[in-house]
């Protein structure tokens, strides 16, 4: 085993005093000596001890600086609860998070309260859990925001420190506002259910159309398939387009979709589509005005889908017999166009989300018409990535009115 070799120094400070005759002049010297050797010790040590202690306290200044920046910019919400007196300490944004002004005062009671009646008992659970019996603390639930009375989802965390001077010491954590992935998560969930619902159902006709073009083989029946073959096809057809507006989504959010920029008038492509939808309508009146030149920089397929796909809702959201407009106008430097129907309406609420991933109206007649909430998410990323803007005026039993706008180009 290694020792430490112990060396002895002494230092002797020594002081020297003169002694002085009634002139004023030197007459002796007295000297004085005192052994100084552990306060000098002492003093460097106390200096090590300083310099070290200005390290860590730099060290820690650093640390915590950097733990603002990353709890202010995750927009995490942190907060603090004294296990002597439970008083509950809080940031801004976590007031936030629970409906409330930054200087409104927030009581541990008044938080408890805001959490919904489903997860209120085990939150309440989880938190002695913690004073008790130092449990780490990690807990998603919904509160009902202080203000505006709005359903939030939140995710916290948080454990027990305690040091030796506060044993019961205090629970700190942070909080997350989560509603956006869970609204998005249950949606998705909703989807996946849907589209093998969805999916099904051709599947289904196909195999009855196989077994009946297998049965009329077995009894040697020589007549023309053409008619069931022509139905097999359709349902492939479904199923081949639903597919690749999946398929479009992964694309699109793998960043896969790409943009073909080219120079064209707007016009000719409503024009276009006005051809082909008219023709392939029988149960609205289409009518196409105005249509002016317009002339931009994009996709010209995409855009056309996007197109399309505001036609496609209108006719299907809105009953047979009434009328759908289509418009491509010069507006404030932009080129838009607008599709207007006279259907069931969107609800202010709603229509704040229906350019969302998934995002379906639920009501009882939304529930009869087959639908994967993905259509105007696509037109929605397709419009963003030309720098335009696509949004909806509608009014609920009137009708809705779709629009998007892209920069004009000279
Ligand atoms: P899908 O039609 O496949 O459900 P979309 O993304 O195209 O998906 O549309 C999202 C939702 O927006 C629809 O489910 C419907 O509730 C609503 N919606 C879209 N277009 C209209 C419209 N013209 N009138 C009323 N509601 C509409």
């Amino acid at each position: 085993m290694a020792r430490n070799r112990v060396v002895n120094i002494s230092i002797i400070y020594t002081r020297a005093v003169p002694s002085r005759n009634e002139q004023g002049e030197i007459t002796n010297w007295f000297g004085t000596k005192t052994e100084i050797t552990e306060q000098i010790v002492a003093r460097e040590k106390l200096e090590t001890v300083q310099e070290e202690l200005r390290g860590s306290l730099h060290e820690i200044e650093q640390i915590r600086e950097q733990q603002h920046i990353a709890i202010s910019q995750a927009k995490l919400g942190t907060f603090r609860i004294d296990g002597e007196n439970k008083i509950m300490t809080s940031s801004e944004r976590l007031k936030e998070i629970f409906g409330y002004r930054p200087d409104e005062e927030m009581s541990y009671e008044a938080a408890v309260a805001q959490i919904s009646p489903e997860h209120r008992d085990r939150i309440v659970q989880a938190v002695k859990d913690v004073f008790e019996k130092g449990a780490d603390y990690d807990e998603e639930y919904t509160i009902i925001s202080h203000h505006d009375g709005k359903k939030r989802w939140v995710k916290a965390t948080g454990k027990l420190y305690t040091s030796e001077g506060s044993p019961m010491g205090h629970f700190s954590g942070t909080l997350f506002d989560i509603t956006e992935q869970k609204e998005d998560e249950l949606r998705k969930n909703d989807f996946i259910a849907m589209v093998s619902h969805e999916l099904k159902t051709p599947l289904t006709s196909l195999s009855g159309f196989i077994q009946m073009l297998d049965l009329k083989a077995r009894k040697g029946d020589q007549s023309p398939s053409g008619t069931i073959i022509e139905k097999a096809m359709n349902q492939v057809r479904k199923m081949t387009t639903m597919i690749n507006g999946f398929l479009n989504v992964s694309r699109l959010e793998s960043g896969k979709i790409h943009i073909d920029s080219v120079r064209f008038d707007m016009k000719d492509l409503v024009r276009e589509i006005e051809e082909e939808t008219v023709a392939a309508n029988s149960s609205h009146h289409i009518i196409f005005h105005p249509v002016q030149t317009t002339w931009v920089n994009g996709d010209r397929d995409k855009i056309g889908q996007v197109i399309t796909n505001f036609l496609s809702n209108a006719l299907k959201y809105s009953p047979a017999g009434t009328t759908v407009q289509v418009a491509c106008v010069y507006k404030e430097g932009n080129s838009q166009v607008s599709v207007s129907d006279e259907g069931q309406g969107i609800a202010p609420n709603d229509a704040e989300k229906i350019f969302d991933r998934y995002y379906r109206v639920e009501n009882r007649s939304m529930r009869e018409i087959a639908g994967f909430g993905i259509g105007l998410y696509l037109c929605a990323e397709i419009v963003r990535r030309h720098h335009g803007r696509i949004w909806v005026a509608s009014e609920l039993q009137k009708g809705s009115t779709f629009y998007f706008a892209i920069p004009v180009t000279e």
